[in-house]
């Protein structure tokens, strides 16, 4: 059996990485041209790739999320990854207050290794106009003449993918400044948008919510089938499937077999052939050789573990908020968010992000935050998986002004 193809345990991927970033962390140059091997020259287990759809390219599984905020010099945890085959960056225009593309433009430089990177990045300017000129801005703030895929960010008004940008597509495409072209989505209509995008053949690629809540969900597996069949390149984000204000609620998860719950979860969205890969905040070093761990192992999970991770998600479900908002917005008589508010509430209490959090509660609308003396019982009926909005809303407003 040769080297690549072996199973590597946890301990010795633990024992590897550890020692391949204490190079990195003591300050030794990432060295061009070995970013693929172990600290000895070793080749090193690589993570599973898979087609993205009817762009052809061949991705990682486990995908390098931006939003976390890289390190503005040289980030050693996308040197780890990348030699585990983790070489897709996704980056955004607006991620980490705006300097994540310069890091990862930092990171590619000093080592060397733009053409070993799929960099994605994206517009939070939905007109042709301003996603041309965000894509501009990008180029240079990442340091390249090209990315390889470029997402409208957050998209969510089905009339802003129309032909004109379509053109404005296709040219930037020819000038070789972007290779693809998708979309990201995460609001209530993800379902109608897989659907949009599965009748549009010029995208190529969605990033979407997708997480282990959702695998009853018909019309949401009816519109995946439709946008895999189209071939539409589909890469999951916001996996965990913990949002809102529930800190400690993943705790509950009962661990049945080898894989903590953040690990279980990735693993079973990778069961889900449909999906080509999961992005992945992964700010620390342990989080990065979990999900490596994860991601290297080749077996699926077990029953045992599946149900452990279906009564997880049965006993949490009104825990969780999918930013349906339309569902329960409706039925509150102000001018009030919700699915931002308990997004904002998730980064807070789960992804250990406070500043972020803060700053991004503090731009909605005066009146949007002003939830004092606001009826939310209609909300609470509303929400189709029970979640507690008056409770949230409240201590949204307590912990993030
Ligand atoms: S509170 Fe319920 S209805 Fe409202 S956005 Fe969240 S999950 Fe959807």
């Amino acid at each position: 059996m040769t080297d690549d193809k072996r199973e590597i345990t946890r301990r010795e991927l633990f024992t590897t990485a550890a020692g391949a970033s204490a190079g990195l962390l003591v300050g030794s140059a990432f060295a061009p041209g070995r970013a693929f091997a172990g600290p000895k020259g070793e080749k090193l287990p690589q993570v599973p790739r898979r087609v993205l759809g009817k762009t052809g390219k061949k991705i990682p599984i486990l995908l390098l999320g931006g939003a976390v905020g890289f390190d503005k010099r040289f980030d050693p945890k996308i040197a780890e990854a990348l030699r585990f085959g983790v070489n897709y960056i996704d980056a955004a225009d607006c991620y980490n207050g705006g300097s994540c593309e310069p890091a990862v433009a930092s990171f590619h430089k000093r080592a060397a290794v733009r053409d070993k990177l799929w960099i994605t990045s994206k517009s939070d300017a939905h007109d042709p106009e301003g996603f041309e000129e965000t894509l501009e801005t990008s180029l240079r703030k990442l340091q390249t003449s090209y990315v390889d895929m470029y997402y409208l960010h957050a998209f969510g008004d089905p009339a802003d993918l129309n032909d004109k940008l379509g053109k404005v597509v296709a040219r930037l495409k020819k000038a070789g400044k972007m290779r693809h072209f998708g979309f990201s989505c995460h609001d209530g209509n993800v379902a109608e948008l897989l659907h949009l995008a599965a009748k549009t053949p010029w995208v190529e690629s969605v990033m979407f919510r997708y997480n282990f809540r959702q695998y009853g969900d018909k019309k949401l597996n009816a519109a995946i089938d439709a946008a895999h069949g189209a071939g539409v390149g589909l890469i999951a984000m916001k996996t965990q499937g913990s949002e809102a204000s529930f800190s400690g609620a993943w705790k509950k998860f009962e661990k049945t077999g080898k894989w903590n719950k953040h690990q279980a979860v990735l693993k079973a969205v990778w069961q889900d052939k449909r999906i080509t890969a999961a992005v992945s905040h992964m700010d620390t070093f342990e989080k990065l050789r979990d999900n490596l761990a994860a991601a290297l192992d080749k077996h699926e999970l077990t029953q045992v573990e599946t149900d452990a991770l279906d009564r997880y998600a049965q006993t949490t479900r009104s825990l969780a908020c999918d930013g349906c908002d339309h569902l329960c917005g409706a039925a509150v008589d102000a001018p009030v968010r919700i699915g931002n508010t308990l997004r904002y509430l998730m980064y807070h209490d789960v992804y250990g992000e406070p500043d972020k959090a803060r700053e991004l509660y503090r731009k909605l609308p005066v009146l949007a935050r002003d939830v004092g003396g606001v009826d939310f019982s209609g909300a609470n009926a509303a929400c189709p998986n029970g979640v507690d909005v008056a409770a949230h809303m409240k201590r949204a407003a307590e912990v993030l002004a």
